[in-house]
């Protein structure tokens, strides 16, 4: 397991081992500011894919790390709580708007 840092104003990602100190945020080497921190699952778009990078934006505005997600969250009556089926994270703005008002109750605020 490890995390990607991402500078969503600078289009770049880096690959970083997951350390003791992985809280720790590092400033982006172009524009200075601190990188997000994002799943490692999440996969960087092309630096021109304007509509892409717009998606990866809204999402993690709202929450969104690229953390798994998951379709179905069920608890039975012994408390034992289910998880089901990983989401597929939207490819354009119209499906994520979709996605952030379906799964609004696992954003990491
Ligand atoms: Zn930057």
């Amino acid at each position: 397991m490890g995390y990607k840092s991402v500078c969503i104003d600078c289009r770049k990602s880096l690959n970083r081992p997951l350390e003791t100190d992985s809280d720790r945020l590092y400033p982006c080497s172009e524009c200075g500011k601190s990188m997000t921190l994002l799943s490692h699952r999440f996969r960087p778009p092309k630096k021109t894919d304007d509509k892409k990078w717009e998606v990866v934006q809204y999402l993690v505005e709202n929450g969104f790390r690229y953390d798994h997600i998951y379709q179905k969250i069920e608890t039975n009556s012994r408390g034992i709580t289910s998880y089901q089926n990983y989401a597929e994270y939207p490819k354009n703005i119209r499906e994520a708007k979709e996605f952030i008002e379906k799964y609004k109750e696992q954003a990491r605020k």
